[in-house]
C-alpha cells in the first residue's frame, strides 16, 4: 500500500518510505499542561492518531513508534500554580492526567512514548553545549541564544522572507541579542521558578526555552533524523523552524524530519479558537454533552490541513450518523477493511473521502447486505469508531438533560394505556412534557422507544 503525505518542507504530496520500515518514527508536539485543553488542542491529537493507525495498519502495531511529548516547564505554568496556590508539579499532573482523560474518550491511542521537558534537561544542556561549541549560539548576560545567522538556510520550513522574520523578531528585541532573530535556548531562572544547573559554565541556575525542548526529546527517542514530525499549524513558525535549526546545526545532519505534518485550525465564527481570545471550548466540557466517537467523527469531517468550521450542527450530523452505523452494525462481527477507505486515508488522510466510501457501505447495509456492515465496522474502527457496545453507545446521557431513565419508561407506559384508553389528549400531554425535558419518543409496531433530543 503506497502511503501519501503532503510535506510543509517541501510544500507538496509525496509518497512516504520510511527509513527503516520496521521502525517508523513519528514525534508530535504536545500540550502545555497548565489548564484543561481546549476542542482545538484535540484536533491535532485525533489527526496524528489516525495517522499513528494508519502507520500501524500498514508497517504493523510494533513497528511504529509514536513521540508526543508534555511541556510542563513554561511561563504560563508557574503563573498559574501561583494563581492556585498549588506546586508546579501538583498542577502540570493533574492537567495532564485530565488531558490523558479526554483524548482518551475520544478514541485515542496512547502513544509509544510521552515524555516530559522537566525529565529531559540532561539532553537539552548536551545540545546547547554542542551549539555553542559549534559556533550556533552564544552566552549573553546568563541567556544562550541561538544565532540564526549561523544557519544560511534558517526558514525554510515557513519560507517567510527574510525581512518579515526580522520584523517579527524586532518587536521584542533584548539589548544582549547579536542578532534580532536569535532566539532563546536557555534562560535564567526568576526567584521561585523551577531551576536547573546552567550550561556552558554560567554560575546563575536557568531553564530550558521552548524550542529546545522537543530537540532534546525527539533525538533520545527518535534519534537525530526522523520520518515524520507534526502539530498545528501555528506551530510552523517559530517553533519547529528553531526545532529544525538546533537539530540539524547539533548533529550536522540535512534534515530534522523527512517529512513536515500540519493540522489546520479550527475556528468559531472564523476565528482561531484559543485560550487566549478566550472563545473556546474545553474537551472536558464538551465531552458532558456529547460522546467522544461524535466529537471525533465530526473533527474528521473535514480534511486535517483545512480549517475546521466548528458547529453544534455538525456534532448532530456525526451523532445521528453514529447513531444509524451503532443500529447496523449492532449484531455483526467486524468483516475485512474496505478497500476505498483505506486507499483515501492513504492519499494524505483524506479522511471525508474514506468517510464517503463508508456511507456507500452503509446504503448497502440498509438494503440488507452482511458484508456491507461487517466492512462497515471494521473500517469505522480502524479509524477509532464503533469503539463501544450498542448498549454502552445508547446509555449516553448528557449533563444538561436531566433524566431519570426508569421515570421516562414509566411516562412510556402511562401514555400507552392513555392511547389505549382513546384518552388522546392526556396522551400528547405526556408527550409534550417529555419533549420539554430533551426526550423524544418513536412509536412503531414494536412500541414505543425514546432518545434524547439533539
Ligand atoms: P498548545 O498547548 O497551545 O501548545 O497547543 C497544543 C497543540 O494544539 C499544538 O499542536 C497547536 O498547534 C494545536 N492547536 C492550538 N490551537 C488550535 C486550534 N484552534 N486548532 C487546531 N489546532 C490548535
Ligand atoms: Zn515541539
Amino acid at each position: 500500500m503506497e502511503l501519501r503525505l503532503y510535506d510543509t518542507l517541501t510544500r507538496e504530496k509525496r509518497v512516504f518510505t520510511p527509513t527503516d520500515p520496521a521502525r517508523v518514527r513519528m514525534y508530535v508536539c504536545g500540550p502545555t499542561v497548565y489548564d484543561f485543553a481546549h476542542i482545538g488542542n484535540a484536533r491535532p491529537v485525533i489527526v496524528f492518531d489516525v495517522l499513528f493507525r494508519l502507520l500501524r495498519h500498514i508497517y504493523g502495531a510494533d513497528h511504529v513508534t509514536y513521540v508526543r511529548n508534555v511541556t510542563d516547564v513554561d511561563d504560563k505554568i508557574n503563573a498559574r500554580a501561583a494563581e492556585r496556590g498549588i506546586s508546579i508539579r501538583e498542577l502540570t499532573e493533574e492537567t495532564y492526567g485530565n488531558f490523558l482523560q479526554d483524548v482518551a474518550a475520544l478514541g485515542c491511542l496512547p502513544p509509544t512514548a510521552e515524555p516530559r521537558a522537566t525529565e529531559h534537561i540532561a539532553e537539552m544542556k548536551t545540545l546547547i553545549e554542542r551549539l555553542v561549541k559549534g559556533g550556533h549560539a552564544y552566552v549573553a548576560e546568563d541567556n544562550i541564544l541561538f544565532h540564526v545567522p549561523s544557519m544560511p538556510d534558517y526558514g525554510r520550513l515557513s519560507k517567510r522572507p527574510l525581512d518579515e522574520m526580522i520584523a517579527g523578531a524586532r518587536v521584542e528585541v533584548a539589548p544582549y541579542k547579536k542578532d534580532p532573530q536569535d532566539f532563546i535556548l536557555w534562560k535564567p531562572a526568576k526567584e521561585g521558578e523551577p531551576s536547573w544547573p546552567s550550561p556552558c559554565g554560567i554560575k546563575a541556575p536557568g531553564r530550558p526555552g521552548w524550542h529546545i525542548e522537543c530537540s532534546a526529546m525527539s533525538w533520545k527517542h527518535l534519534g537525530e533524523t526522523f520520518d515524520i514530525h507534526g502539530g498545528g499549524i501555528d506551530l510552523v513558525f517559530p517553533h519547529h523552524e528553531n526545532e529544525i535549526a538546533q537539530s540539524r546545526c547539533a548533529f550536522h545532519t540535512a534534515v530534522m524530519a523527512n517529512t513536515w505534518m500540519h493540522n489546520g485550525f479550527l475556528q468559531v465564527e472564523g476565528e482561531k479558537m484559543s485560550k487566549s481570545l478566550g472563545n473556546f471550548v474545553t474537551i472536558h466540557d464538551l465531552l458532558k454533552e456529547w460522546p467522544g466517537e461524535t466529537i471525533r467523527f465530526a473533527m474528521l469531517q473535514t480534511h486535517y490541513r483545512q480549517p475546521i468550521n466548528w458547529t453544534v450542527a455538525g456534532l448532530r450530523e456525526a451523532q445521528r450518523t453514529l447513531d444509524h452505523w451503532y443500529d447496523l452494525t449492532n449484531d455483526v462481527a467486524s468483516g475485512y477493511l474496505c478497500a476505498d477507505a483505506l486507499d483515501a486515508l492513504a492519499d494524505d488522510l483524506n479522511t471525508p473521502k474514506a468517510f464517503a466510501a463508508l456511507h456507500e457501505l452503509r446504503s448497502e447495509a440498509v438494503k440488507g447486505a452482511k458484508a456491507a456492515a461487517a466492512c462497515l465496522k471494521a473500517s469505522a474502527q480502524m479509524i477509532g469508531l464503533l469503539q463501544q457496545s450498542v448498549a454502552d453507545w445508547a446509555s449516553f446521557r448528557p449533563a444538561s438533560v436531566a433524566i431519570d431513565d426508569a421515570q421516562i419508561m414509566a411516562s412510556i407506559d402511562a401514555r400507552n394505556a392513555a392511547r389505549k384508553a382513546r384518552n388522546f389528549k392526556e396522551a400528547d400531554r405526556i408527550r409534550d412534557e417529555l419533549a420539554k425535558i430533551g426526550v423524544v419518543l418513536k412509536d412503531s409496531k414494536d412500541g414505543t422507544t425514546w432518545e434524547i433530543a439533539r
